[in-house]
């Protein structure tokens, strides 16, 4: 066991649900949006957790939010590369997204126009970029963590 359990996770979910079945009621959420904390969190299973998945139930509108393992896990939603994406460009914001991240960022709104999106999806495996196409990632870069890294939340 690594901390991540199943019965309070499915106590914290399943009031915030239509159906009492855990596997029906888990397919009534779907992601809406990811957060690194620099800050340690729990997640409803009781583990500490930096990785935020918000989510949100289609039927009861209720939104909560559980970690990177247990999204998958108990949720079945898998986020991918997303998170080591994430994490890579935070600790260095002039590495290229992957494509994970844009896509993610593409479907928040967090990038400028489908040229940017074409644009990132292009270089995502491109070492050698020009000065312009460098400057143009930055900036990408930059929105994109600016809404996915928080050094401090409120506890919700
Ligand atoms: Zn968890």
């Amino acid at each position: 066991m690594d901390g991540h359990n199943y019965e309070p996770l499915k106590a914290h979910i399943l009031p915030l649900s239509q159906a009492q079945n855990f596997d029906l009621a888990r397919r009534e959420w779907s992601l809406v949006a990811v957060e690194l904390s620099e800050e340690w969190d729990n997640c409803p299973c009781g583990q500490d957790i930096k990785e935020h998945c918000f989510i949100r139930n289609g039927i009861t509108g209720a939104q909560t939010y559980v970690g990177n393992v247990c999204i998958k896990r108990f949720i079945g939603i898998d986020t991918g590369t997303l998170f080591d994406g994430l994490r890579r460009l935070s600790n260095d914001p002039t590495t290229n997204p992957n494509a994970a991240v844009v896509e993610y960022a593409w479907k928040n709104g967090f990038l400028y126009d489908e040229k940017e999106y074409g644009f990132l999806l292009q270089i995502v495996r491109k070492r050698n970029l020009s000065d312009a196409q460098q400057a143009w990632k930055l900036k990408a870069n930059r929105r994109i963590l600016k809404q996915t890294v928080v050094a401090r939340r409120t506890r919700r």
